[in-house]
């Protein structure tokens, strides 16, 4: 016979769920994880558990978009005739003007 080995309407007998006594129902709280504790046992949730963290925003706060680059049209000479000079002196644009430096 233990200490809660009694009668009492309306009650029953439990155990603890960390250590395990006998102790009528409606002396066992029920904790942050959902068991059944005596007072004893019964323990608070550790205050680490609600830290959470800062949403941190690693966009710049203002952009721009890059100039567009500006290509130049430049020649291609394909031949296989050596005897043609493909030197530069003979080059010209679309326009006729000399590619000379
Ligand atoms: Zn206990």
């Amino acid at each position: 016979m233990g200490k809660a080995d009694y009668l009492a309407l309306g009650d029953y007998n439990a155990r603890c769920s960390m250590c395990g006594f006998k102790f009528k129902a409606s002396q066992l709280t029920r904790n942050w994880q959902g068991m059944f504790r005596c007072r004893k046992c019964q323990e608070t949730r550790h205050p680490q558990e609600y830290v959470r963290a800062v949403i941190e925003n690693q966009t710049p706060p203002w952009t721009q978009p890059l100039d567009t680059p500006t290509y130049v049209d430049v020649p291609q000479i394909i031949t296989t005739d050596a005897s043609i000079d493909t030197s530069d002196t003979w080059l010209t644009t679309d326009e006729g003007v000399p590619l000379t430096s």
